[in-house]
């Protein structure tokens, strides 16, 4: 569908619509620090706004709730590390199977710092629950990198995910944006998720699927860029050109 038809089947039943976004390379353009990312001007009070209109506006990411935390005013609800830990209503939580991986991923980010010192440009960002190690600024660095998350995360029984020049490590917890969206959009007659990354395949997945549930309406958005991975383009309904344009749509839905 078209930007404009997206636009007037979000605004048709808010009341009954549940809209979940992703953060980086969503709502926040992917900058070369990942710690300098920040939402698109205006993005987060077009949300806000949507909150008292829409039946549920929350935002799934594989950041850790201590950086989205004060980024987003607390009438959004967030699931940070693919919701290993979420700010529901304001009130911070973390999944009851997580808590005991903490000594275990503070273990890996020691041996990720030891086994890639060799390679500048290589960042590890420990996230206490998941690590992630970025070779956006060393491609030539990649494959290593790759290959100790294999190693070292069939070492500890953790779950390697691919996303834009990184690789994270998460405890096995079957949570991620793909549940979250099943359970979070119940009651709602429209879901819609907007995402950009491999990270974001189980929810497309999931809204693929809450098509069976009847009378809903589910809607894939994906926002683009240049490192869009082909796998994730068929998956979308429709298509809006990066962060400025996801932030267009809320706006507009938000001044109705
Ligand atoms: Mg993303």
């Amino acid at each position: 569908m078209t930007p404009d038809e997206l636009r007037a089947q979000l605004a048709a039943r808010p009341a009954g619509t549940a809209l979940f976004t992703d953060f980086d390379g969503t709502l926040s353009p992917i900058v070369a620090d990942p710690a300098q990312a920040r939402p698109y001007p205006g993005a987060v009070d077009a949300l806000a706004a949507l909150v008292t209109r829409f039946h549920r506006v929350a935002v799934l990411s594989g950041r850790p709730l201590a950086y989205l935390d004060p980024l987003l005013p607390h009438a959004i609800d967030i699931a940070a590390l693919y919701g290993l830990e979420q700010r529901v209503g304001g009130v911070h939580r973390e999944h009851p199977e997580a808590a005991h991986w903490r000594p275990v991923m503070a273990e890996l980010a020691a041996d990720a710092a030891r086994q890639l010192a060799d390679h500048p440009g290589v960042t590890v960002e420990p996230k206490g629950l998941s690590l992630t190690v970025h070779f956006r600024n060393a491609p030539a660095a990649a494959d290593a990198v790759l290959r100790w998350a294999t190693a070292a995360g069939a070492l500890r029984g953790l779950h390697p995910r691919g996303a834009k020049a990184s690789v994270e490590l998460h405890p096995p917890v079957a949570i991620d944006k793909g549940t979250l969206v099943t359970e979070w959009s119940a009651g709602a007659d429209t879901v819609a998720f907007f995402g950009d990354d491999l990270g974001d395949i189980p929810a497309f997945t999931a809204v693929h699927a809450l098509r069976s549930r009847p009378g809903v309406q589910a809607i894939n958005v994906l926002a683009v860029s240049d490192e869009t991975p082909e796998e994730i383009r068929g998956l979308a309904d429709a298509v809006l050109d990066g962060p400025a344009a996801v932030t267009a749509l809320f706006r507009s839905l938000a001044d109705r």
